[in-house]
């Protein structure tokens, strides 16, 4: 079932975006070479701590892992597609591009937002990669609107990314979030327009665009650390989410 938020939680979930976009915006600034990924874990959970929001990804026990979920946050560097655990091995270096992703709980609602961030100078190649998955975050946005399908979303943003080169990737998908961290539906990066259920007022939406420079193929790490996510062809990977309410005026970002 696809619940619908009332007025007043859509207004509580803006309160939550707006912290998470300055959380997201804070840790981005500690991106830099030498930064190891669990610093980058530490700054968000003093973030959290200082606005009172709650991580809610630590101790989320998503039905693929073994283990829930060890870290506030997911730092996900260059090939790594999605799920990075943040850590005291993982030092960034100059040229790495790195993904943060985080989930927040404020008054009972919960938000989800994600960008990838260049560390130091990052090649042109991967500059294009950013920029073009930012932008199909957009495009899958814009079709976010009361009486559109699903599909259409997932079809403009598929069609923008192929458009230039790069692959969508399709075992990891957009969700509904509002009351838990994954709700219904599921919004694929993939499809086809018209199909899939009805975008409506109320309904509030995690619209995450996941691109590989290379093919879509991807591995789930299970031999080392059970959550990273990996491209197959080893390719960089960009990752760019935000936490979208659909109202009678079409899509609301509220994670911005
Ligand atoms: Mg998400």
């Amino acid at each position: 079932m696809i619940t619908k938020k009332t007025p007043e939680e859509i207004e509580i979930l803006k309160e939550a975006g707006s912290i998470l976009a300055r959380i997201l915006k804070e840790v981005a600034k500690e991106i830099k070479p030498s930064v190891t990924t669990l610093h980058l874990d530490d700054r968000a959970m003093e973030l959290a701590e200082e606005f009172g929001v709650e991580p809610v990804l630590l101790g989320y026990h998503p039905g693929f892992a073994d283990r829930p979920y060890p870290a506030s946050l997911c730092v996900s560097v260059n090939n790594c597609v999605q799920h990075g655990i943040p850590s005291e091995d993982v030092v960034l270096q100059e040229g790495d591009t790195v993904n943060i992703d985080m989930s927040i709980g404020h008054k009972g609602m919960i938000v989800d937002s994600g960008i990838t961030v260049p560390c130091g100078e990052i090649s042109a190649e991967d500059r294009k990669l950013l920029a073009v998955t930012e932008e199909a975050r957009a495009i899958g946005i814009k079709q976010a609107v009361p009486g559109n399908h699903i599909g259409d979303i997932s079809a403009a943003i598929q069609e923008f990314v192929e458009s230039k080169g790069f692959s969508v990737v399709e075992v990891l998908c957009g969700h509904g979030v509002g009351y838990a961290v994954h709700e219904e539906p599921t919004i694929p990066n993939f499809g086809t327009k018209g199909t899939g259920p009805l975008i409506e007022v109320g309904h509030v939406y995690a619209i995450e665009p996941i691109v590989n420079a290379g093919g879509p193929d991807v591995y789930f790490d299970d031999e080392g650390d059970g959550y990273s996510v990996y491209t197959a062809d080893e390719s960089m990977s960009a990752h760019f989410e935000h936490t979208v309410a659909i109202t009678e005026n079409g899509p609301l970002i509220l994670t911005k």
